[in-house]
Formats: structure tokens, sequence, C-alpha cells
């Protein structure tokens, strides 16, 4: 079969290598049908993610179908379409037990495209099968349902459910990139006063807009604080969600939260930040992190299902698997692209 495969630092091919095979009794192979890049795949192309080998196909988001399964395996068959989350969960163990599958202990969490093959490939080994495949009801179509592999239970677990967005709060997003995109949708569903969106980049806040945010704010040209103040009585937002990754944004995150308000923490930080306990000690805010344990793509798939949630504006751009190596110039460029999701379809 072909699959993206990284061979270090700036260095990816789409080479041939050998089809996948059951190796151990909760496996199943997955023929992939729609993958597609993450922005995590970007950071481990320029070397920040140390624990990806050498040789290790790339990508942990994709719609496929069961083309085989370990003899283990009893809630997926051969023939179902399903949505591959970028999560694998044993099921057994005691986090698994209470649904935080990020931090499984049997060799779950997030493995796919890390620390086994990904799916940015023809076929695809997908270990603990029952807990981490997903059947996708008929009526969708494979677009409707791939952003569900990551970054809309991304938005929503980690920024929407750990910051407990409330109806009537003032919601600040910093970020307005896919993650943060999907923060502002997903957290229309729980009906707050208005949402802010902050970024740097004007065609972002456009985004934003498209997805639900209420006021955009340009913060290299714009006192974004000083704003969200303006419009809360001076307090700041009961929600604030960073979805970008540097200390800059999360410092930012802590100037806007009122008091008694919540940070939450989407963004994946590769530097330490500044935690200025010295002023925050005394506002009785609560701080969240997380990495997604997809625990609510069941619900996620429902909504979409009735029609309450559509995942589709996030694909901007739709190429043939084969044309990957092109998919990620475009993606890697989204500065001039305006690239948010690309869509790989075999
Ligand atoms: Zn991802
Ligand atoms: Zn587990």
């Amino acid at each position: 079969m072909q699959a993206l495969v990284y061979h270090g630092p700036g260095d990816k091919q789409w080479e041939s290598k050998a089809d996948p095979s059951i190796e151990d009794p909760n496996d199943a192979i997955v023929k992939i049908d729609t993958t597609t890049i993450c922005g995590t795949d970007l950071h481990i192309l320029k070397g920040d993610v140390s624990t990806v080998n050498e040789g290790r196909t790339l990508d942990h988001e994709a719609v496929g179908t069961v083309v085989e399964t370990g003899s283990a395996v009893m809630n997926v068959q051969e023939g179902d379409r399903v949505l591959v989350s970028c999560i694998s969960a044993c099921g057994r163990c005691m986090y698994c037990k209470r649904g935080m599958y990020s931090q499984c202990l049997n060799g779950g969490g997030w493995i796919l495209g890390h620390l086994v093959d990904g799916v940015q490939s023809e076929y695809a080994r997908t270990p603990f099968a029952d807990n981490s495949l997903y059947k996708v009801p008929e009526e969708l179509s494979d677009e409707q349902v791939l952003f569900l592999a990551d970054i809309l239970p991304t938005g929503f677990e980690v920024g929407v459910l750990n910051g407990a967005v409330k109806p009537g709060n003032t919601v600040a997003v910093v970020g307005a990139g896919p993650v943060g995109l999907a923060a502002i949708m997903t957290a229309k569903l729980y009906g707050p006063g208005r949402v802010v969106a902050i970024d740097l980049a004007d065609s972002r806040l456009e985004s934003a807009r498209a997805f639900g945010a209420d006021v955009t704010i340009n913060n290299s040209s714009e006192d974004a604080v000083e704003r969200v103040k303006g419009m809360t009585d001076g307090l700041g937002a009961n929600v604030v969600m960073e979805a970008v990754g540097v200390p800059a944004t999360f410092e930012l995150c802590t100037e806007l939260v009122r008091p008694g308000g919540h940070v939450a923490n989407i963004g994946v930080h590769g530097s330490p930040v500044t935690l200025h306990l010295e002023t925050l000690w005394i506002k009785n805010i609560t701080i969240t992190t997380g990495l997604v344990d997809t625990s609510s793509t069941p619900t996620l798939l429902k909504l979409v299902s009735e029609g309450r949630l559509d995942a589709t504006p996030f694909a901007t751009h739709r190429f043939k698997l084969e044309e990957i190596m092109d998919a990620y110039d475009v993606f890697s460029d989204a500065a001039n692209t305006n690239a948010m999701k690309v869509v790989l379809s075999s």
C-alpha cells in the first residue's frame, strides 16, 4: 500500500509500505476512505515531537471501512463504516473506566501517527478497535463526521466542557484556527450571551464570525483586554479559551478572565509560560488543561445526525489521497491559502 511516512524533521514521503496486519486480538484493519491533515502533523514534521520515530505513518483522523478484525473484537465487523478517533482506549483500565481515555494505562491514548502507524495511508491497523472506532450512521457522509475524529471533541471537551460554559456567559476564544473555531461552534450549544473571537489575522476572524462568534477582535490593532472589559462592566470574560499554544496568548487569557472565571487551555505548548500568581491568586479563577478524551464523540455524532451541528464548513480544500504531498503544501501555507482543513479521499 501507499502511506505518508515521516523520515525525520522536514522529511516526508508518499511511498509504498507493507500492508498492516492484525498484531493483537483487539486490532482491526481499516481501509482509509477519507482522512485529513492535523496541525499536530506539522509539529511532528518540524521535529517538535521527539517521541515520533522515523518511518512512522502520520495522522490520527479518518473515516474508513473495516476489512478485518482480531479475534477479540466484538463491536465492529468487516464492512462497517467507522470513524477512527484520534484517541485509542483499552476500555478496561482505571482511566478508561471513567472516560478519561487520553490517559489510558494499557497503551492507549494518542498513539495513532505517534507511537504506532497512523491513517494517512490506504490501510491502517487500529488498536483497541472496540473502544476506538465509532460506527458512522448510514445517512452521514464521510465529510460530515471526519472532523469528529479530533478537532470537534478537542474544542468541545477541552474548551467548552472543561471551561464549564453556561447560558449567558461571555466566552472569549483566543486563536481562531480549526480548534478555536470548533470551540466557538460547540460553545454555542450552551447558549452563551456572547462569544468573542480574538486573533491576529482578519481572515481567521472572518471565519470565526461564520462559525458563530458574535464579536471579533484583531489584537494586532486593538487592545483585547480593554474591549472585553468594556463589554462586561469592567469584569472580563466568564470563560476564556486558549487555542494557540504560545506564552503570549496564555498570558492574555489570564488577563481576559474575570474574578471567579475559568481559563481553559486547549493549545499545545512547547515552551514554559509565566503564570502570574502574584495577580491571579486573589481572583478565584480556575485553570484547566487537557488532551482530548473523545468521550464526547457519541454525543457529537448524534448532534451531527440530528442536524444540530454541521462540521462540513471546516473543509476548505479537497484532494485525492495520492495528492497528499500537494495537500501538505496547501495546509502548511494556511496564511496564503486560507486552508482550515483539507479533505483527502481515496
Ligand atoms: Zn489532530
Ligand atoms: Zn485504558
